[in-house]
């Protein structure tokens, strides 16, 4: 009942927005995802692969399954088969494994470039610069089996709500701005994943179309 009433609480700021929800559900049992599921969502986030092949297995097939944390390349094989998007692309060699794995699997599979936005030294992801850097290189035009949809960012973890505003529209002009160019086939600037429980509300006023929320979903994680 919790989890549905937190649904509806999160859906219901979203409404007038073109954010999309992903429920993230990390650590949290079957039970409460399927609680969410029977509520009518459909979108869920994950940040370890095998967890989250262990969920596809156990859940309905109709789920899409959204991998949002750092992905080791020898874990890619896990996900490859379903998973329908993944947020964390954040390095050449993991793309490279992305492909690969997707191609034995026959299918393309959907990727975000996470970029690198906050003020500290502990984040995965390209800086703005490496982003255009790789846009413009023609490398990506070799991953055959792989899409290019946009792009991912965390802010900083601050209570300081201007600077987590600054480093989301730092994102959303990088993402303008590459709409503006002419990009490889299979890159195509759609969605842009930003904000979490604590700062869903400013990602969604500063362009995001995809927000991960977790904790005010689910409650606090226990692990
Ligand atoms: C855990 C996680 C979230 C959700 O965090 P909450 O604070 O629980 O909403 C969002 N994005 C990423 C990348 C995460 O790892």
């Amino acid at each position: 009942m919790e989890v549905k009433n937190n649904l509806k609480g999160v859906k219901d700021t979203l409404i007038s927005s073109h954010c999309e929800l992903i429920a993230v559900s990390k650590t949290q049992p079957i039970e409460l995802i399927q609680e969410a599921y029977n509520a009518g969502q459909r979108l869920f986030g994950e940040n370890k692969a095998q967890e989250m092949a262990s969920k596809h297995a156990a859940l309905p097939k109709d789920i899409q399954w959204h991998m949002i944390g750092h992905l080791q390349t020898n874990k890619v094989k896990y996900i490859a088969p379903f998973v329908d998007l993944i947020h964390s692309i954040d390095s050449v060699k993991l793309l490279i494994e992305v492909d690969k794995q997707a191609k034995k699997a026959n299918r393309k599979i959907n990727c975000l470039l996470q970029v690198y936005i906050a003020h500290e030294e502990t984040k995965f992801g390209f800086d703005p610069a490496e982003v255009i850097e790789l846009l413009n290189s023609n490398a990506l035009s070799e991953f055959l089996n792989v899409e290019i949809i946009g792009l991912m960012g965390m802010a900083s973890f601050t209570e300081d709500q201007q600077q987590i505003k600054s480093e989301f529209n730092v994102l959303n002009a990088l993402f303008t701005q590459l709409k503006t160019l002419s990009l490889p086939a299979n890159v195509h600037m759609k969605e842009l994943s930003m904000g979490m429980s604590s700062d869903y509300k400013i990602a969604m006023e500063a362009g995001s179309t995809l927000v991960r929320v977790g904790t005010a979903i689910f409650g606090a994680r226990n692990y």
